[in-house]
């Protein structure tokens, strides 16, 4: 299959397994990392405007050599953001997926970073893995939406070796409610990759992060 060939596979089956569930259809941010910036320009010609990157050193060139000529498309930085890369990353990205802990949130801060942010949970049973532990969420969430210049839209999840997909999914459903109760309008769920997809589809996410399954195997 072509590139072409893996995104439609990949469309139809968000749709059908949104339809299943009775849920809009979410978006897909098409993880683009490891890939030239050429698969970003084919994949802006087959419609996507969503694309996603894990490291500001790779994204930053790749942001400034995609230039389509309309700003109709967004950059989502997906990948442990180091507080040194935060000014970096202001250039291109709209949206931040990985807010992950209190000091990468103050350079945000005093940088009045202008982004979409979703909370990174630690879903995991293992307190010192990376995101915010479910109980600290609303203390977190407050700090968050004391910077004027984040927009909180909701939380993310990045699949846990250690934990099966549908718990990990019933887990940050859970947080999403949790964070509604401080903010009802961060209702948005960052989950599901190439292999679970579908799963997090049915627990309601919102934003789906795809590389491989479009992408196929990195040059
Ligand atoms: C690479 C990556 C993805 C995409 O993973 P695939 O299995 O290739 O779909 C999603 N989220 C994050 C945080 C990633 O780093």
């Amino acid at each position: 299959m072509n590139l072409e060939q893996r995104l439609r596979a990949v469309r139809d089956r968000i749709a059908a397994a949104s339809k299943a569930a009775s849920r809009d259809q979410p978006t897909l941010v098409v993880v683009t990392k490891n890939h030239p910036v050429d698969l970003v320009r084919e994949l802006y010609d087959l419609g996507e405007r969503d694309f996603g990157e894990n490291r500001d050193q790779e994204a930053s060139l790749k942001a400034m050599d995609f230039t389509p000529g309309q700003n109709d498309y967004r950059w989502h930085f997906i990948g442990q953001l180091q507080s040194n890369k935060v000014k970096s990353v202001l250039n291109y990205a709209g949206f931040l997926h990985s807010l992950d802990r209190q000091s990468l949130l103050k350079e945000l801060a005093k940088r009045e970073a202008n982004l979409k942010v979703f909370i990174q949970m630690n879903l995991t049973d293992d307190p010192n893995r990376g995101g915010i532990n479910p109980e600290d969420l609303v203390a977190f969430a407050n700090q968050v939406m004391e910077v004027s210049s984040l927009e909180l839209i909701g939380v993310m999840a990045v699949g846990g070796l250690d934990v099966e997909p549908e718990r990990e999914f019933e887990r940050v459903a859970s947080a999403s409610q949790i964070l509604q109760t401080v903010n009802p309008e961060a209702n948005q769920i960052s989950a599901g990759m190439s292999g679970d997809f579908e799963q997090a589809i049915a627990y309601g996410a919102t934003h789906l992060r795809i590389g491989s399954l479009i992408t196929g195997n990195s040059h």
